[in-house]
């Protein structure tokens, strides 16, 4: 993926511009929330010169009426500022997901064989995450708290000039360390996310490998690159806390000793009691946003950071976009050809190389050949989830290449070895292609998939939950469940990679027969490890370091006694 930088401007168009009336609503009601807000400093001064000092006691009901309603405006606003905004910004939140979730699915077959599962689930659920700051309160806060302390330096100010300047020293200095910190801060806060999802997709491998690393006793080997992820992270979190820390502590450091300056000052200047206490609030509603910036503008930088990784994977370019596979193909015989067909999955390395061959109508290819010769690829390049190097492959003579993804998929099945099922019932994993499928559909592909033979036994049939909360499957009852799915979803063109788990006698010749039902009428490419696949195959391809070394039906490879021949006698299966 290419780095990806987020202007302000893009930022700005896309995500504020849209959300103007929301954001300025946001900003009048922060305003009013700290006009309120600079209420009880300014009350300071008449309640100690006027009512304590000079005892003009009637002035009280007055005095505390007005700070009561400048509370209540207070919490009211920063009810409706949540209210508002927090609600807009978790609702961009999962806005955004649902975009990035939609995008990724979109992205090639090849896009997902280099990256970690878990570090795309961060890339989904966390990056995103930060824009709650931008259209949250973050932003509104920045604005808000910039303008309090501009109004609070008026007033400032207006009590007296030289003591203004006084306290304007210590924050001038505080705004380079808060500067200087932020451009340290930055790139820690990028390089945070990148570690968190590469922790979360080793974790998650860890997690879905946990029999190969019990296996191998390998548990201190994950324990060990484990320590060393959450260890960067901390290392990564400990550099920006200290920067952070610096920063407050030294906001903090700077305002003792403008108080310092003050109350020496407001005896050399001869201050009343009111003035000193009123200014020093002032002075604290000046520092106080300021303070609350620097944690805002991290803020900023946290979210900024976020969707500069949101946009490097929104821009990788996806499988389709419409412009180049414009032809809706509409019901499909199902002739499929391979022309010169060559693929490298490295530069250089070509995997394929001049694969010829014609897949007719209602035929069945068999692949075989040794592991890592090429078969794999032959039916991926079939499926459509790769793209020929050079060469064509054409479907009802249409240059696949320029056929809609959509259009095509529609008509494929595909049944892998270890088949996708997921946690559900069985009914589910079954109609998941086809959600609106009959119940008759539905029952035709559960006997001919021989699953009712299993389910009839389960108390609650169809309805069973399989999967980590549910019912543990055999190998074979999950394939005869793949396989109904795939006669449910009658596909004109079917991809098959065929178990090479030894199964039960029983399992095995019902997943023959259902095998049987399966590719019946439907053009199928299937990567054979079973006997009796490849002897009813119309033609067998014998694959070898990525060419077709030997084509035809069993009979004629037997007769020739060549490769395939070789193959079948040494090893006795394929
Ligand atoms: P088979 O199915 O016959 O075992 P494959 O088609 O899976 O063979 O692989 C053919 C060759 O391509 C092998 O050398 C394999 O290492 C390589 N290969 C397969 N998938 C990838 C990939 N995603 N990236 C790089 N090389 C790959």
């Amino acid at each position: 993926m290419s780095k990806s930088k987020v202007s302000l401007r893009e930022v700005f168009k896309t995500i504020i511009w849209p959300r103007k009336k929301l954001l300025f609503v946001g900003l009048i009601l922060i305003i009013i929330s700290r006009a309120a807000g600079l209420v009880p400093p300014w009350a300071t001064k008449p309640f100690m010169d006027d009512i304590l000092v000079n005892k003009e006691l009637d002035k009280l009901p007055l005095l505390l009426t007005f700070l009561t309603i400048a509370i209540l405006i207070q919490a009211v606003t920063s009810f409706l500022l949540t209210k508002i905004l927090s609600v807009e910004a978790q609702h961009l939140i999962s806005v955004l997901r649902s975009k990035v979730q939609k995008h990724l699915l979109r992205l090639p077959i090849r896009f997902f064989d280099n990256q970690k599962s878990g570090a795309l689930v961060s890339r989904v659920m966390n990056d995103v995450e930060g824009v709650r700051n931008l259209v949250g309160t973050g932003l509104v806060q920045l604005v808000g708290g910039t303008l309090t302390a501009i109004i609070s330096v008026g007033f400032l100010i207006y009590i007296n000039p030289l003591m203004t300047l006084f306290v304007l020293l210590p924050m001038s200095i505080f705004g380079v360390i808060t500067m200087k910190a932020f451009s340290i801060i930055r790139p820690v806060f990028r390089e945070r996310g990148k570690i968190t999802a590469d922790v979360t997709g080793r974790l998650t491998e860890t997690l879905n490998g946990v029999r190969v690393i019990k296996g191998f006793n390998a548990e201190q080997q994950e324990i060990k690159v484990f320590e060393k992820g959450v260890d960067q992270l901390f290392q990564n979190v400990k550099k920006s806390l200290t920067s952070t820390s610096f920063v407050t502590s030294s906001g903090t450091f700077l305002v003792g000793l403008a108080s310092v300056g003050i109350m020496g000052l407001s005896g050399y200047f001869n201050l009343s009691a009111g003035d000193f206490l009123q200014f020093t609030m002032f002075m604290v509603f000046m520092i106080a946003p300021i303070v609350q910036m620097s944690n805002i503008g991290s803020q900023l930088t946290e979210a900024f950071a976020g969707l500069d990784r949101t946009e490097e994977l929104m821009n990788t370019p996806v499988e389709d976009d419409g412009t180049v596979r414009t032809i809706k193909i509409g019901e499909m015989k199902g002739n499929i050809e391979f022309k010169n067909v060559s693929f490298s999955y490295e530069e250089g390395k070509p995997v394929l190389k001049n694969i010829t061959f014609s897949a007719p109508v209602g035929s069945v290819t068999a692949l075989v050949g040794t592991s890592g010769s090429g078969k794999t690829t032959i039916a991926g390049l079939a499926a459509s989830f790769l793209n020929p190097e050079s060469g064509t492959i054409t479907v009802d003579g249409i240059d696949m290449s320029k056929i809609s993804l959509d259009s095509y998929r529609s008509q494929l099945g595909v049944v892998l070895q270890d088949d996708f099922l997921f946690e559900g019932t069985i009914r589910e994993n079954i109609l998941f292609p086809r959600p609106n499928s009959t119940e008759q559909e539905l029952q035709k592909a559960v006997k001919a998939a021989f699953v009712n033979e299993f389910t009839d036994r389960f108390e609650k049939g169809l309805e069973t939950v399989i999967g980590e909360r549910g019912v543990k499957l055999s190998g074979g009852q999950r394939q005869r469940i793949a396989i109904a799915r795939a006669i449910l979803a009658n596909p004109r063109i079917l991809i098959l990679d065929e178990a090479t788990s030894n199964l039960d006698t029983e399992s095995e010749s019902y997943i023959q027969e259902s095998l049987r039902t399966l590719m019946q009428g439907r053009t199928t490419f299937v990567i054979a490890h079973r006997l009796s696949t490849i002897r009813q195959a119309n033609q067998i391809l014998v694959i070898e370091n990525g060419q077709i070394q030997e084509q035809g039906r069993h009979e004629d490879l037997i007769s020739r006694q060549g490769r395939y021949y070789q193959l079948y006698t040494y090893q006795a299966r394929i």
